[in-house]
């Protein structure tokens, strides 16, 4: 049983940088309206681009109830990251959550996505993986306590 669906604390944690080439218009998955620019190569989730940090995909209530708004088209720092992980628990007790132990398989955000039962990818998207043309970096410098807000 995954702890996302009632917790959403790394929405609301982390700046959310990934590659433009995973907005769709460049055709990748992220809806391009949601993100802001942050150079000529890399965009950000709009709302993690300032304090108080929360994705503007994010629904529901942290720590209570919560979904990704887009979670078919998450970019790759969302599907990367690890429920459990340290930087998990690190943004679960700055909003007041307990920590969780690493669930294997889980991957953040797809756990948000448990309450949207249509899977992890949608007809017609794909998934670019980390180190693809055009991708940002290594995966820790996309959702780490480096890009922490
Ligand atoms: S990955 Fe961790 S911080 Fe993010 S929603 Fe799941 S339990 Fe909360
Ligand atoms: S999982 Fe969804 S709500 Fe959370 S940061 Fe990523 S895009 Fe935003």
């Amino acid at each position: 049983m995954s702890h996302c669906q009632q917790c959403g604390a790394c929405c609301a944690q982390f700046r959310v940088d990934f590659s433009i080439y995973e907005l769709d218009e460049h055709g990748g998955s992220v809806p391009s309206g949601l993100a802001v620019p942050v150079n000529g190569n890399t965009c950000r989730m709009r709302g993690t681009d300032h304090v108080p940090i929360r994705c503007a995909a994010l629904t529901g209530r942290l720590g209570e109830q919560v979904g990704c708004g887009i979670y078919e088209w998450r970019p790759n720092p969302c599907r990367e990251f690890t429920e459990g992980s340290d930087a998990c628990n690190r943004a679960r007790a700055r909003h007041g959550l307990a920590p969780i132990a690493r669930t294997k398989g889980w991957s953040l955000r797809s756990t948000l996505a448990g309450r949207c039962d249509r899977g992890e990818r949608g007809p017609g998207l794909r998934h670019i993986p980390s180190g693809a043309v055009g991708a940002t970096g290594p995966r820790k410098t996309q959702c780490s306590p480096y890009n922490q807000g």
